[in-house]
């Protein structure tokens, strides 16, 4: 017998592949729980498989002072909280366990493979196997942290870590740091590594950035009344702009650009491009990096000013942003990292999600692929809920909750009229939390 975790009350169901589930949920992070909400208040009979504790990349892989960037008004799924608070990562991790105690949860349960079944899937985990009609895959897609190879170029004296594994600043030897990226952690960490008096250097590159505020209202306000976290990607004039860098925007409400660290006093330069033991080289990329993130901040608040003249509203006038005020560049494109004092590096490239155990068939260029085909998870779900990924769905099916005919029996319809005791979960779905900004692109909609 396996159990769920739950603080309120302890399910056992053993681990047999002849029971066929509603659903499998699988990963217990804002995600999956949201899912698992969603699928208990509809009385759907599922499970959450979570290979580690819930919320676990907000326990492992967030560092000691990172905040939300998006505030409290933003986040009702995870309880009460001042409308402008902006929740520490530990703090995120305990309302996720407090979620998750309405939910069927097994922690340490790592799905290993899914496989297509004709009446539904085959969820293999490390604990056994399970049948279900539906399955939702909620692992996230921001939780591998990737390390270029440039990495392995460095000499062995100096201390280095992926953003993932960063704590805070005393965990890092010496003096000098070198952050490579620009977006949101690097950002952060080059300011945390500032403000604890360390020398910094940042690599940067191409990412857009957001104003903090538009026409006199928070810029996050105005992109969720347009309807900017609802676009899908099938919607937009190129999807694989979701794959894009996370626009920088910092918690706390104010503006964040590479003017503005580089006015906080990191050395601010272009891309990194080259490793060879203690000689980096790095481009002459950062104006364009400068000119590309403020463009970005053009485009958001164009968009919001067209808005406003096509609903006719009433907003007071632009004001300065403070973020493009000039900076003092004098970008290195080249460093001896002994002769600069440079000891740590601080990789903030990035992160992918592992969707290595799904079938190939479900995925496309290693992700699971999407389709405008899946119906929308239900309005009355909290805002940082909705899906904005959806697995494209290779079987007819129905969603969980939504109506379906029924004979004089009780027995599940199908379109043509005969039974189908399976139609109605049929189907994998993939849901992932992220209230994104992505790169607005002309055309979108939002630009
Ligand atoms: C540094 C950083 C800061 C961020 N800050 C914000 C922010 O301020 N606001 C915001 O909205 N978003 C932020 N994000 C994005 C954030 O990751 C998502 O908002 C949110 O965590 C995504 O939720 P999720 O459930 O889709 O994925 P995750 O939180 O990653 O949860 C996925 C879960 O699935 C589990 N899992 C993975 N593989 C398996 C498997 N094979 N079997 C079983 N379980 C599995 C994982 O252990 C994990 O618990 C940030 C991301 C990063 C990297």
């Amino acid at each position: 017998m396996v159990e769920h975790r739950s603080l309120t009350r302890t399910v056992r169901r053993p681990y047999v592949a002849s029971v066929l589930l509603d659903c499998v949920v699988v990963g217990a992070g804002p995600a999956g729980l949201a899912a698992s909400l969603a699928l208990t208040q509809r009385g759907v009979d599922h499970v959450v498989l979570e290979r580690g504790r819930v919320g676990h990349t907000w326990r492992t892989q967030r560092w000691d002072s990172l905040r939300l960037n998006n505030p409290g008004w933003m986040n009702p799924m995870l309880g009460p909280q001042p409308r402008d608070t902006y929740l520490c990562a530990s703090e995120v991790a305990r309302r996720l366990d407090r979620l998750a105690a309405g939910c069927p949860v097994r922690e340490s349960e790592a799905v290993t493979r899914l496989h297509r079944r004709q009446d539904g899937w085959l969820v293999r985990a490390v604990g056994g196997e399970l049948r279900a009609r539906t399955v939702v895959i909620a692992t996230g897609g921001e939780n591998v942290p990737h390390t270029p190879d440039l990495a392995s170029r460095l000499p062995e004296r100096i201390a280095q870590c992926h953003a993932a594994n960063y704590r805070a600043p005393a965990q890092l030897p010496g003096n000098g740091v070198l952050v490579v990226g620009s977006a949101q952690s690097g950002y952060q960490i080059a300011e945390e590594l500032l403000a604890a008096g360390r020398r910094v250097v940042v690599a940067t590159s191409a990412v857009g950035r957001a104003p903090a505020q538009h026409r006199g209202r928070p810029t996050l306000e105005w992109l969720v009344d347009l309807g900017f976290f609802d676009q899908r990607p099938e919607g937009l004039p190129d999807p694989s702009v979701v794959r894009a860098p996370q626009p920088l925007l910092v918690p706390g409400g104010r503006s964040a650009s590479l003017q503005s660290l580089a006015r906080a006093g990191a050395v601010v330069a272009g891309r990194l491009t080259t490793v060879d033991n203690e000689r980096i080289g790095l481009d002459a990329s950062i104006a364009a990096n400068i000119e590309f993130a403020d463009a970005f901040a053009d485009r958001i608040r164009k968009t919001i000013d067209d808005a406003i003249v096509a609903n006719g509203l009433d907003a007071p006038p632009s004001a300065l942003d403070d973020a493009v005020a000039p900076a003092d560049l004098h970008p290195p494109q080249a460093l001896d990292l002994r002769a600069d004092g440079i000891d740590s590096v601080v990789w903030c490239t990035g992160y992918t999600g592992n969707f290595s155990w799904l079938d190939p068939a479900l995925t496309d260029a290693a992700v699971p692929a999407t389709s405008s085909a899946f119906p929308r998870m239900p309005q009355q779900l909290p805002a940082q809920s909705r899906p904005t990924w959806v697995v494209k769905v290779r079987t007819r099916r129905t969603l969980p909750g939504r109506h379906v005919p029924r004979d004089r029996r009780g027995r599940a319809r199908n379109e043509r009229g005969g039974n189908d005791r399976h139609a109605r979960y049929r189907s994998v779905v993939n849901v992932t939390t992220r209230p994104s900004i992505r790169t607005p692109e002309p055309g979108s909609g939002v630009a």
